[in-house]
């Protein structure tokens, strides 16, 4: 495995932290490794008709954006009602998938690109939100397909 690969991710997950190797991270969300009960209402989600809004934000141990080993990233799993009666603020992105993550994606079968990519794509994308948004800005990644 190479040395990227072993790098340990703390991903926030409500109040749990679930630790995993950025080689795993793509493995992970296929499985429903960061699948919860909704983190307001404790309430099962019942897809298709209430599928989990997933979101994304950055954390920051000890106040110190500037400091890259202190980031944690930080999922949020929610009822789209949940999160419209809390008035909780997200920027909606929508993108395409690269094209590793597509094929990927439709084969099931994992590549050292499409790992790479499902980790760090999200990481810019929070950078730029929260450099225009502020520091406790949260995503929705809206995928569009591109085969
Ligand atoms: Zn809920």
């Amino acid at each position: 495995m190479p040395e990227d690969e072993s790098l340990v991710l703390n991903i926030h997950l409500g109040n749990d932290v679930r630790s995993i190797t950025k080689g795993r991270f793509l493995h992970d969300i296929w499985t429903g490794f960061f699948d919860s009960v909704c983190l307001i209402c404790s309430a099962d989600f019942d897809p298709p008709q209430q599928p989990p809004i997933r979101t994304l934000s950055l954390s920051f141990a000890q106040d110190d954006p500037e400091n890259p080993s202190t980031t944690f990233l930080r999922i949020y799993n929610r009822h789209l009602h949940c999160i419209i009666e809390q008035n909780i603020q997200y920027v909606l992105l929508s993108h395409a998938w690269h094209q590793p993550v597509s094929l990927a994606h439709l084969s099931k079968l994992s590549n050292n690109e499409a790992k790479h990519l499902v980790y760090q794509v999200p990481i810019q994308s929070l950078m730029a939100a929260m450099d225009k948004f502020g520091l406790d800005t949260e995503i929705w990644r809206i995928r569009s397909s591109c085969t």
